[in-house]
Parts: C-alpha cells; sequence; structure tokens
C-alpha cells in the first residue's frame, strides 16, 4: 500500500454508523496487539478515543449498518477520501441485528421507537454499506473476530490481499476436536455459518447463532439432511438464521420446501 502520510505510516481511520459501537471497543480487547499496530499507523480519525479530523485515508474502517439518509451522505463522504474501505462487523456487512427491522412496516418501526416524535428521527431500512458503496473487504461476526480484523489489518499494511475464509464454521469446529453440540441436543448453525472466529462459541460449549452470516456456497441439501437426522427443521434455521442476516437470507439463500 502507498501511504498518503509523510512518516510512511498509513492513514488508518474509523467510522461508527448505526450500531452498538461493540465492533470498535471489541478491537480495544487485544492490549499487547495494540501497542505494536499503534507503531505501524497514523490513527487520524477515531470518535471514540480523539477529536482530529483528516481529509484522506488510507484504510477506513467501517462499523455498523446504512439506516438512514445521513449515514448515506456521509458514506459516499468517506468512501470519496479513502483508498481502501473494510466493512467491520455484521451490521456493517449485512446490515445484522439493524435488518431485523426491514420485516415490519418502517413507519411502525419509528412509532414504537421515538413514538410522536418519529418525523424528527427519518430512516430507511437497515442496508448493508456495500449496498451503497464499494467495500473492499469484510470483517464478519457479531461482534467482529479480533483475529481476524488483525489479519486484515496487518495484510493491508504489508500491502497483502487478506484471506477471508469462506467455508463452514463446523470446518474449525472439527479441527479443534470439539465434542458437537447437536450430539447434546442443541442446535447448532454451524454448517451454514462461515468460519474465521475459530468456532469460538462450540469451542465453549454454547452452539452457533450464525453471527458470520452464511457461506457463499452453502450444501444446502446436506444441511436439511443434517438438520432433519437431529431433529430440527429448516424453518427453525432460517429463523434462527434471521436474527443477524436479514438482507442476507431475503438475498442468498432458497431453500427448498422439505
Ligand atoms: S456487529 Fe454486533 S457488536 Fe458489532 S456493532 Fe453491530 S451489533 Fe454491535
Ligand atoms: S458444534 Fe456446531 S459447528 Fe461444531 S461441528 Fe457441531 S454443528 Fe458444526
Ligand atoms: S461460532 Fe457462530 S455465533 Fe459464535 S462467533 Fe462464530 S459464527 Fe458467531
Amino acid at each position: 500500500m502507498s501511504q498518503s502520510e509523510s512518516n510512511g505510516k498509513p492513514k488508518v481511520a474509523f467510522f461508527d454508523f448505526t450500531s452498538c459501537e461493540g465492533c470498535q471497543l471489541n478491537k480495544l480487547n487485544f492490549e499487547n496487539e495494540l501497542l505494536d499496530i499503534l507503531e505501524l499507523v497514523d490513527i487520524v480519525e477515531f470518535r471514540e478515543a480523539m477529536d482530529d479530523k483528516a481529509e484522506e485515508y488510507d484504510i477506513a474502517f467501517i462499523e455498523g449498518s446504512i439506516s438512514t439518509p445521513t449515514c448515506i451522505e456521509r458514506i459516499y463522504d468517506i468512501r470519496r477520501r479513502a483508498k481502501v474501505l473494510v466493512a467491520l462487523g455484521q451490521c456493517a456487512v449485512s446490515g445484522g441485528i439493524n435488518a431485523m427491522k426491514n420485516a415490519m412496516p418502517m413507519e411502525e418501526v419509528q412509532e414504537t421507537v421515538y413514538g410522536n416524535d418519529k418525523y424528527l428521527f427519518p430512516s430507511i431500512p437497515a442496508m448493508p454499506v456495500s449496498a451503497v458503496v464499494k467495500v473492499d473487504y469484510e470483517v464478519r461476526g457479531c461482534p467482529m473476530s479480533p483475529p481476524e480484523y488483525l489479519h486484515v489489518l496487518k495484510s493491508l499494511i504489508l500491502g497483502r490481499k487478506p484471506e477471508i475464509k469462506d467455508y463452514a464454521v463446523c470446518v474449525e469446529c472439527k479441527l479443534k476436536e470439539n465434542e458437537c453440540v447437536l450430539e447434546k441436543g442443541m442446535f447448532c448453525l454451524g454448517p451454514i455459518t462461515r468460519a474465521g472466529c475459530d468456532a469460538i462459541c462450540p469451542s465453549n460449549g454454547q452452539y452457533c447463532t450464525g453471527c458470520r452470516g452464511p457461506v457463499s456456497n452453502i450444501n444446502k441439501n446436506g444441511a436439511v439432511e443434517m438438520l432433519k437426522r437431529y431433529g430440527f427443521s429448516t424453518e427453525e434455521a432460517l429463523k434462527r438464521m434471521k436474527m443477524f442476516n436479514t438482507n442476507e437470507l431475503e438475498k442468498e439463500i432458497k431453500w427448498g420446501k422439505e
């Protein structure tokens, strides 16, 4: 990557849109690596930590979904200034939890949240950042996976293309030799969810709730068969997957009737 900064360090900026800001906070959790990273980059915008502003960025990390007309104006402006733009976390990648509102009439949603003041807060269906501007890379998850985020950041600093995994969580889970939670009667979305989190939930005795979204080539027949084998229906799988992935389900997964 050619750096725009005279000190040779890439200018990195963080922006939050409609989100809980959990992904930005999550990256503060790896203190050891953070100090090393601060040596390698020049953080020029980060609302949660500083007041400074910059005209351009080598890498812009975007957290949150696009859910208001103002969001659209802001993301166009950031894209125009950024050489590389990375969507950080499932809200930015797919609309995330915010997109659950898309299944309801927008006016009803606004009224529930803002009551009589609803006209003061214009709202549009929650969209991924990629629905409005070009996204170069994605770091999935709710919250995003810190190791994957580090991998993407380090790769970009070194001028390499980050490797983004596109196979099921089950693969990572099996490699860790976890006992499958399906065997314990739990539901698990690992077979259809995109890896990259190191199967953190099943590795800790929990089921996967699909927070990283579906793999791009789901083995639908295999998934349906597996679910049936353990007494679960595809309807249930879709219902659970919707929590984080309403938009992606509408777009990508067409399940056959059982
Ligand atoms: S992806 Fe999850 S943790 Fe990250 S901002 Fe959205 S809701 Fe919060
Ligand atoms: S626990 Fe979940 S992720 Fe792990 S192997 Fe079983 S179904 Fe797959
Ligand atoms: S195991 Fe599933 S729910 Fe847990 S972090 Fe990974 S993708 Fe998300």
